[in-house]
């Protein structure tokens, strides 16, 4: 029996073969449709020698093309390596090895890019499906070798346990690993994304934008949506105007996106001109949530919930629902349905209510391990619980507030200093763009406070080092204010936009022995 994802569409193609699974520009595609053609890849891939627990990489941007890899993967047992395609050749060139990938499905627009990754060493790439144009001449044509693959394909035996993807972290606080996420970790998240405050149905429709190489873009509506045999529209990249667009257009229900695009959507000057009456539910999640964001969207009607979630998690952890978006701001709520979380500290013992100690998580959506990583599985599993690495504190009611990464803290003369409390007094500074606040050795408090801003170029001058020092010790506990400050023109943050915190310690933190420096 085929217990994995595959099947879903297998089945919603018996129960409503008519209804539209996926919508791409002027393509529509029926849940008939969409089982047909997975598994006529499926068949192509199995020809191509891929078998059950073996690799395929994808480097692709949202598309049904993307979906119908993921589906044929799954409907084979095979593994799906997601990429995300705004990494350099060596690191994509990282993933291929580290995955030990065999095939390689990518947009024909990366072409250059798939080119410097195939010569990093330790890829084993066998085949490359080319999607679309681009011309790279050694590889497969994806239209080609699906219309070869043979329709009667029979499901393979997949198991739930089973990986059905090798999703890469984002690489915040490292190098990127390999989280493997079985085809039951992917059913319950579906089950714990339906337990949300609007249950999803065959009649929801999505415009998926946020990048399906994360699990955001792909856990919490497609997937969820493939199970209960919604509508799938795919947007291959984001810009406000044309989202708003799709969503009007195709009476968009539920829309998931990351904060960043949110805002950008609310920015759009003539936003009331768009049709959202449709929108059901509107949720954010990965980073958090601006409150006068959310506030905007509610003003017009929009129930908005942000979520908290991680690529181990697959992703859903924790839902801040609607009715208390502005009674507990800055919270990520509470747990979902089949959920479990507790705040620990180092020894693994429960800390009071409203006490800040480390998030751990435990239910059926909790990924398998890191791909080839016994250790730091080892390490992330300790006692039976998800360690996250995220610092947080958990109310009464059992809503969670994160405080920072356990990675970031920082433990200056004994009294430990939570970054972006500091980061977020650095922000309201009239001449401060941006800032960073991380830890560096320093030979009495064996930590300190160094700041990394970026000077506002609007206001004229930059702010002296002393300028900034005072403003955080009129706001904050002399202990936590930058005893070290660096300006620079940008910080450095990865594909998804999070902060580099190890670049930073490395290039700035203690390179200089000044109190405050320039
Ligand atoms: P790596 O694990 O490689 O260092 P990463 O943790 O950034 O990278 P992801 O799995 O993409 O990789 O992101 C999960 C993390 O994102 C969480 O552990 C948390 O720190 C942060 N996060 C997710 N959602 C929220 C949210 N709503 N509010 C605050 N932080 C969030
Ligand atoms: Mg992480």
């Amino acid at each position: 029996m085929n217990r994995g994802i595959g099947a879903w569409v297998t089945k919603r193609a018996f129960l409503q073969g008519d209804s539209k699974a996926f919508v791409a520009g002027e393509r529509t595609f029926t849940y008939a449709d969409a089982d047909r053609r997975t598994d006529q890849l499926a068949s192509a891939l199995a020809g191509l020698g891929v078998r059950r627990g073996d690799r395929v990489a994808a480097l692709m941007v949202n598309s049904v093309e993307f979906l119908e890899t993921l589906l044929a993967c799954a409907k084979l047992g095979a593994i799906m390596v997601p990429i995300n395609v705004r990494l350099a050749a060596m690191e994509v060139g990282f993933i291929l090895g580290d995955s030990g990938a065999d095939v390689l499905v990518f947009n024909g627009q990366f072409t250059d890019i798939v080119r410097g990754a195939l010569t990093e060493p330790g890829v084993r790439v066998r085949h490359t499906v080319q999607v679309g144009d681009g011309g790279y001449e050694d590889g497969l044509a994806y239209d080609e070798l699906l219309a070869s693959g043979p329709a009667d394909f029979a499901a393979a035996d997949v198991a739930g346990t089973d990986t059905a993807m090798l999703m890469y972290t984002s690489g915040t606080t490292g190098r990127p690993k390999g989280a493997m996420l079985t085809h039951d970790n992917l059913l319950w998240n579906a089950i714990n994304v339906l337990g949300t405050e609007h249950p999803l149905s065959s009649r929801d429709v999505t415009v998926t934008v946020a990048p399906m190489f994360h699990i955001g873009g792909l856990g919490v509506h497609s997937l969820p949506l493939l199970y209960v045999g919604g509508t799938n529209v795919i947007l291959p990249n984001f810009d406000p105007v044309g989202t708003l667009t799709a969503m009007a257009e195709h009476r968009a229900t539920v829309q998931f996106m990351v904060p960043a695009m949110w805002v950008a959507i609310t920015q759009v000057p003539n936003f009331g001109s768009y049709d959202l009456s449709s929108l059901e539910l509107a949720m954010g999640g990965g980073a958090p949530c601006p409150l006068p964001m959310i506030e905007f969207l509610n003003e017009r009607g929009v129930p908005f919930i942000e979520g908290f979630g991680m690529t181990e998690t697959a992703p859903l952890v924790s839902i801040l629902d609607s009715a208390h978006a502005r009674s507990k701001a800055g919270s990520i709520g509470r747990v979902a349905m089949h959920v479990e979380a507790r705040i620990v500290d180092d020894g693994d013992r429960d800390v009071p209510t409203n006490t800040v100690g480390e998030l751990v998580l435990r239910g059926p959506n909790i990924f398998a391990g890191y791909w080839m990583r016994p250790e730091a599985t080892a390490e992330a599993f300790r006692n039976g619980w998800f360690h996250t690495g995220d610092l947080g504190r958990m109310d009464e009611e059992g809503y969670i507030t994160l405080v920072d990464r356990k990675k970031d803290m920082i433990i200056s003369g004994g009294e430990n200093v939570y970054p972006i409390e500091v980061e977020q007094v650095l922000f309201k500074h009239p001449k401060v763009a941006d800032a960073a606040v991380v830890g560096g050795p320093d030979p009495r408090w064996g930590e300190r406070v160094v700041a990394v801003v970026v000077p506002d170029p609007a206001a004229g001058r930059d702010p002296a080092p002393e300028e900034l020092v005072t403003w955080c010790r009129e706001r904050l506990a002399h202990f936590k204010c930058p005893r070290e400050v660096h300006f620079v023109d940008a910080l450095p943050r990865n594909a998804t936009g999070k902060l580099l915190k190890t670049v930073l310690r490395e290039k700035y933190a203690g390179v200089t022995d000044g109190v405050v420096v320039r």
